[in-house]
């Protein structure tokens, strides 16, 4: 949903070699369960993922377990299907539809998955071990435990990029699990019931009233959309007093709402909102947040101004889980084009064809997707001296031009969207890499590799887009769908309807999502404040 990666999939082969031994079930004589090894899983790898969210579910979904001992770690025991949290905001859908347990999930899978509840703290990825903590106060201190793997896979998603503004953390909401939905549900309703006693004054009203979004992304315009709605549907009859002081303000920093969509969508939304209300703020930065105003800086002015509100939300995009960065630190992810910068000793600029050579390999064992790039774009001289160096071994090669085009494919790789789809896409992959890694050993299916015979043992992953959805309110959406297809209007929302009936993970929750929005055509939204 924004330009970071949420998703950071990344898998650790360790290159253990003993079997591992792990533990099942059996029931003795006396009806008493005991803890027996079991010769079966002698030789099973461990496969320990952390998280349940669409990569961790989408793997273990697909996997198949049957010839892994698997762990699931995750702070949360259920997932949650996050493109209708923000109908959870206002009480469109409710919170429990659109969550699953995990323990549900695995009891469908033919094989043993281990599901603990508990939050990773630290990997230590030399000695392949995870510390990992459950916070409750009854364990009084025995809720840390290690856990050791052969593969490691790191689904943990990310967390809220506040840009280290003032006063975030303490005064706005965030929208990004569940509790977050439910937090806002209720203090949307406190402050119409705030607005609504009798010595407030007039002043005081329309500050609790004020409801900023700061983020002009989907989130947070799906959020602002549906607070409208549920304003004009629902409160305006609960609360006629008060319906005319409400206010909805979304402060972006970028030139326009959902950047990140055709033109045509980001157009079709400002207009919609302009329509029903909805004031946009566009180039306006925010500055810092107090606990009764929210102060923000003109972007092309530098003008300051201080903005009383009832209730923020904080839909700024997100940033790398400080344990997925330490991570990284340890395994020294680095630059692809820093690769060349160490094997150019003498500063040249250049290399002869043996470190080229060494250098180009070394890059597609890390990246393997660079293999592909060069097939297919313009760096055939490059195939070409790999498949045949003899022919110009004396040649020194000039670096610089390999450098730019191989960051470029460097950071085409990481700007991947950060969204479900691609999450989920990620978890299905890896899911695959999994199933066939024994086959593809003897017949590997990946690109040939450059400089010698053979080819990888995985083909790369590759991301297809399906397209993405931006529901405005009032009935209405916005869809950009593959092949540049841009559609709009009432149609769409029935699209978004069926799109997202369809992509429910049980039918359990699709019978709840979609009695749910019945509910709501009939009855209208529940506006208590449980
Ligand atoms: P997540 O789904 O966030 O899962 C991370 C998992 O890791 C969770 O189970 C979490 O509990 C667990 N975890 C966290 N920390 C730890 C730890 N230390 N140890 C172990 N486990 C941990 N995308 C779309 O494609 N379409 C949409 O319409 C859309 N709408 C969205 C609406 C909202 C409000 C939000 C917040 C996001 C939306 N997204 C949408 C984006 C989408 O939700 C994310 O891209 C997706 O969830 C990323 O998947 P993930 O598996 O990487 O992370």
């Amino acid at each position: 949903h924004d330009s970071s990666n949420i998703t950071k999939l990344l898998v650790v082969f360790t290159l253990s070699s003993g079997g591992i031994i792990s533990y099942s079930e059996s029931q003795s004589g006396h009806g008493v369960r005991t803890l027996e090894p079991s010769l079966r899983d002698v030789k099973k790898k461990k496969v320990l993922v952390l998280g349940t969210g669409w990569a961790g579910i989408s793997l273990l979904k697909d996997m198949d377990i049957s010839s892994y001992d698997v762990q699931v770690v995750s702070p949360r025991n259920y997932f949650a299907f996050t493109p209708l949290l923000p109908s959870v905001t206002c009480g469109t859908v409710e919170a429990r539809s659109i969550v699953e347990p995990v323990r549900k999930i695995i009891k469908k899978k033919s094989g043993e998955v281990q599901f603990l509840e508990a939050e990773c703290v630290k990997i230590d990825a030399a000695n392949k071990k995870v510390l990992c903590r459950h916070n409750d106060d009854l364990l009084q201190g025995k809720g840390e435990f290690l856990l050791d793997y052969d593969y490691l896979v790191i689904a943990v998603g990310a967390q809220v990029n506040t840009f280290n503004t003032a006063g975030v953390m303490e005064h706005c909401h965030f929208l990004k699990e569940v509790e977050d939905a439910q937090k806002i549900r209720n203090s949307v309703i406190d402050c119409f019931e705030r607005s609504a006693l009798p010595n407030i004054s007039e002043e005081e009203r329309r500050r609790n009233l004020h409801f900023v979004i700061v983020g002009g992304g989907p989130t947070g315009v799906e959020f602002a959309a549906e607070l409208h709605d549920f304003v004009q549907e629902d409160v305006v009859k609960l609360y006629p007093k008060v319906q005319d002081l409400t206010k909805i303000t979304v402060v972006q920093s970028g030139d326009h709402i959902l950047n990140m969509f055709d033109e045509r969508i980001s157009s079709f939304a400002e207009q919609k909102f302009e329509r029903d209300g909805i004031e946009v703020k566009t180039g306006c930065r925010v500055i810092s947040v107090s606990d009764k105003a929210i102060d923000m800086k003109l972007k092309s002015k530098g003008e300051v101004s201080s903005v009383p509100y009832g209730m923020v939300v904080w839909s700024t995009g997100t940033v790398t889980r400080p344990v997925v960065r330490d991570f990284m630190e340890q395994i020294g992810q680095e630059d692809i084009s820093k690769i060349f910068s160490v094997a150019d000793k003498d500063n040249s600029g250049t290399l002869n064809v043996k470190e080229f050579q060494d250098v180009i390999e070394d890059i597609l064992v890390r990246y393997p997707q660079v293999g592909l790039y060069l097939k297919s774009n313009h760096l055939h001289s490059v195939t070409d001296l790999l498949k045949d160096p003899q022919g110009h071994e004396s040649k020194e090669i000039d670096i610089e031009g390999f450098k730019l085009a191989l960051s470029h494919v460097d950071s085409q790789m990481k700007s991947l969207p950060a969204t479900a789809q691609v999450a989920a896409q990620q978890g299905a992959y890896l899911a695959r890499c999994f199933n066939h890694r024994e086959d593809c050993k003897l017949n590997p299916e990946g690109p040939i590799r450059f400089g010698e015979s053979g080819r990888h043992q995985f083909r790369p992953f590759e991301y297809k887009h399906f397209g993405q959805f931006a529901p405005l309110g009032g009935e209405q959406a916005a869809a950009e769908l593959p092949g540049d297809w841009v559609s709009t209007g009432h149609s769409t929302q029935w699209l978004w309807y069926s799109v997202y009936a369809s992509k429910q993970v049980s039918w359990r929750t699709r019978m709840l999502v979609v009695s749910d929005w019945t509910r709501r055509f009939i009855f209208g939204r529940d506006s208590s404040r449980i």
